[in-house]
């Protein structure tokens, strides 16, 4: 079993308690390494090297065309360890090896695009009276600690790291503790890169331990967290404390409405990516389709068929199309999920139970004719399982599609774009797809609605999550 250290001030620690934590493979249950798990003593020792290398001010100072070449670095060692850190990640999180490595290169793709912004972080001049010029500088907040999920555990580290690295902040990332051995392949592209100590730590603790420690850290100055609701209120409070900002990037519980004259395959198309890829384990899943009663029933039918043809299996695997979820916990509680559904009065078109073999494997599961007060249509389920609800007109299914707690992701199929930008201006959600689920990239904002989180990653606009306004006035006379 190979052994894992944390990444702290460019150099591999292992922890002063010697508590690892083990990892497993979702699809066989086997466990497949472990990592040195980082307690207070390690926390502590990551933020006084992020605080040492932001009080340099090594990047604050670096040229930022110094600063846009090293990103560029980075992301070219990332993209050299992209097979090997995607094997690993394939093997610790179950999704398919062609997703794992898609995220090491979704990580280097930011640290591109982020490259090119690092010269581009304007202020203003403002006119105030005569003899004095103002001017407004954008500066960095110091240490920012970044708390990741399991669901896309380098992706999460890439959106991030790569603006707040742009930016000129010091970075303390924690990964989860599912996940925790894929971000140390990404720490070997960091080295390889020459990026100076301390700028970035990569850490694992347990959440309600090393994370909650970090957050709650005098010296940290700004907190990322993506993650669930309930972490995120937790953090938001730890935050408040010290009354420092905090991006968080919550859960989801996402719609596609489907107009009568959608077309349908798109709708299923979706689906294979959206509710069943990574196994539904995902914050924007479309996990709600709101469908015309004219076209439920041929909808349900091409459902069914898709979930008939989906390849179960490992994600090593050629060909496999859906993926173990990541822990038994979790099987139980979609599982638990599914069967409720079907007992408040829906009815499993196709699947509703685990899979009968090793590791944790949910059948694809179609719900139909689910009602909006059903706790399937209300709750963030994080698995393979859709739910199908029929609507009479437009403003019903709006309101159906906004009815949650949740403001993350929202859909609608059809071919009248009047109608397609009419719904979309009355979501509530931070992004709307239109005909295809997952049409953003890394230059587009994301971020939710209500309780999905405020702020914003990726973009022009991530940039504003990351910098703060200083006003300087002088006085001319
Ligand atoms: P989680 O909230 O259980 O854990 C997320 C991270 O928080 C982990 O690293 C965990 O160790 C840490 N943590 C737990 N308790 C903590 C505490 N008290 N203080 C500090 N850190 C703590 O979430 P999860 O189960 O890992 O992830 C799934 C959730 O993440 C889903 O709700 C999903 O929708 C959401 N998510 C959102 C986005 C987004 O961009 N909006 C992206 C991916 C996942």
């Amino acid at each position: 079993m190979q052994h894992y250290k944390n990444f702290i001030d460019g150099k591999w620690i292992d922890s002063e308690s010697k508590e690892t934590i083990k990892v497993d493979d979702p699809a066989t249950g086997k466990v497949i390494g472990e990592i040195s798990c980082a307690k207070k003593t390690e926390v502590d020792l990551a933020i006084n090297a992020a605080r040492k290398s932001y009080n340099s001010r090594i990047l604050v100072d670096m040229p930022l065309l110094s600063r846009a070449k090293l990103m560029r670095k980075i992301a070219d060692e990332t993209r050299k360890v992209a097979k090997e850190g995607g094997e690993v990640l394939c093997y610790e999180n179950g999704k398919t090896l062609g997703a794992a490595v898609k995220e090491f290169n979704d990580v280097a793709d930011m640290f591109d695009y982020y490259a090119g912004l690092t010269d581009k972080l304007e202020g203003k001049t403002i006119p105030v009276a005569k003899n004095v010029f103002d001017y407004t500088v954008l500066e960095p907040f110091g240490i920012s600690a970044h708390i990741v999920p399991w669901n896309y555990p380098l992706s999460m580290i890439g959106r991030s790291l790569a603006c707040s690295f742009a930016t000129g902040n010091s970075t303390i990332i924690k990964t989860a503790e599912l996940t925790p051995l894929s971000a140390t392949v990404f720490a070997k592209a960091i080295i390889n890169a020459g990026v100076p100590d301390g700028l970035i730590n990569i850490i694992c603790g347990y959440g309600n331990e090393a994370g909650s420690y970090l957050v709650s850290h005098e010296d940290v100055n700004h907190v990322v967290f993506t993650g669930s609701v309930s972490t995120g209120k937790k953090i938001l409070h730890a935050c408040a404390d010290k009354a420092i900002p905090a991006v968080v990037e919550l859960g989801g519980k996402s719609a596609g409405i489907v107009f009568p004259d959608a077309d349908l395959d798109e709708v299923v198309d979706s689906a294979r990516h959206a509710i069943f890829g990574v196994a539904g384990q995902i914050c924007t899943a479309m996990s709600r389709v709101v469908v015309h009663k004219s076209v439920k029933d041929e909808l349900v039918d091409k459902l069914v068929d898709l979930s008939k043809s989906l390849k179960i299996g490992p994600g090593i695997e050629k060909d496999t199309d859906l993926t173990p979820v990541i822990s038994e916990n979790q099987l139980q509680k979609v599982e638990g999920y599914a069967r409720s559904g079907i007992q408040e009065g829906a009815e499993a078109a196709h699947g509703g139970k685990r899979v009968e073999r090793d590791g944790y494997f949910m059948e694809p599961t179609i719900l139909n004719n689910v009602k909006q007060d059903m706790t399937v249509a209300r709750e963030e389920i994080f698995g393979p399982v859709l739910s199908v609800i029929e609507y009479d007109d437009q403003e019903e299914a709006i309101s159906i599609a906004n009815d949650t707690d949740y403001g993350l992701g929202a859909g609608v199929f059809t071919k009248d774009l009047k109608k397609a930008s009419s719904t979309a201006s009355k979501l509530e959600a931070g992004q709307v797809y239109v005909n295809k689920w997952f049409t953003g990239s890394h230059a587009t904002p994301f971020g939710g609605y209500k309780q999905s989180g405020y702020s914003r990653e990726k973009g022009i606009d991530g940039l504003k999550s990351y910098l703060q306004v200083k006003n300087v006035g002088i006085s001319l006379s």
